[in-house]
């Protein structure tokens, strides 16, 4: 059982920040509608700087965090062979996510103490557009309280261990998806609408801005307050992705159109990036904030 909640843990993030990854650098049509900072990308020099941080950490700082649990997590987690209730399900993952939203945006907003950051969660703030492999680009430090936070709600609840794998294995995706640096609302609901935005796009700007949005789903950030400037930020994006998507709309039926009549020059077609979002710059927001 511990094989296979590490397993999990390191088969989701390799699984599906692998397939985020083929977006970076394929950069088909339809994924600059969703980008949230569409004129950044991401080079193959700070990939592999982020694939050998984190292949490390989870090799040492991951691994030796799981044995020092799972003593606790014998104790406190349920092995039954009877499988829990639906009902248990729901509210188990519901706890577990404001159990989630205290724990990362007290814990983040402390490593952003200078003294902290500087010493640890500085390194994850060396990048400003994220994308989604740069999720556990963590000092080691930070790396064991991530693992942590995965792994706390179920031992809170004393759950049933088919939950707290299931949690791990969503809270691996959504550590992901909210780095992945697409906007995929609504075909991937990613907020508590109507009250919150996308948390994607709430951690994108927190890396942009680099002082802001601290939390997860948003509930702490707007009792603190931390949240100022996303709401403009955000409709300003809103307001620039909708000029620009009649734009890439034509852009998709000249391009078919092109295809049709010549298959000859269809390759040289299909290396030609759309360019429609690359001009939708964000003129209209300032530079980000430069960390200290
Ligand atoms: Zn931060
Ligand atoms: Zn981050």
């Amino acid at each position: 059982m511990f094989a296979l909640t590490y397993v999990v843990n390191v088969g989701t993030y390799w699984g599906a920040g692998l397939a985020f990854l083929a977006i970076d650098l394929t950069r088909p049509g339809w994924s600059s509608y969703f980008k949230c900072q569409p004129d950044k990308h991401v080079t193959m020099e700070v990939i592999k700087k982020c694939v050998k941080n984190i292949v490390t950490n989870q090799l040492t700082t991951n691994l030796i965090t799981f044995v020092a649990v799972w003593p606790i997590a014998k104790n406190r987690l349920s092995f039954s062979a009877e499988l829990p209730a639906f009902t248990e399900l729901l509210w188990s993952l519901a706890a577990y996510a404001m159990i989630t939203e205290v724990t990362f945006y007290y814990s983040h907003r402390m490593l952003h103490i200078p003294k902290l950051y500087k010493l640890c969660h500085k390194e994850h703030h060396e990048i400003k557009a994220p994308f989604a492999i740069c999720a556990l680009y963590f000092h080691p430090f930070e790396h064991v309280t991530s693992v942590l936070q995965a792994i706390i709600p179920a031992l809170v609840c004393k759950s049933h261990v088919s939950i707290a794998l299931l949690w791990i294995c969503m809270a691996t995706f959504n550590v992901l998806l909210h780095h992945c640096g697409y906007d995929f609302e609504p075909y991937w609901p990613d907020s508590l609408q109507p009250f919150f935005k996308s948390m994607t796009q709430q951690h994108d700007y927190h890396h942009y801005a680099f002082d802001k949005c601290f939390g997860v789903i948003g509930i702490l950030d707007w009792l603190h307050g931390t949240d100022a400037g996303f709401t403009e930020h955000y409709q300003k994006w809103e307001k620039a992705r909708e000029k620009e998507a009649p734009k890439l709309a034509a852009s998709k039926l000249s391009s078919a159109k092109d295809n049709d009549a010549s298959s000859s020059e269809s390759n040289s077609d299909a290396a030609k990036k759309p360019e429609a979002t690359n001009a939708r710059k964000r003129a209209s927001t300032p530079e980000p904030r430069k960390a200290i």
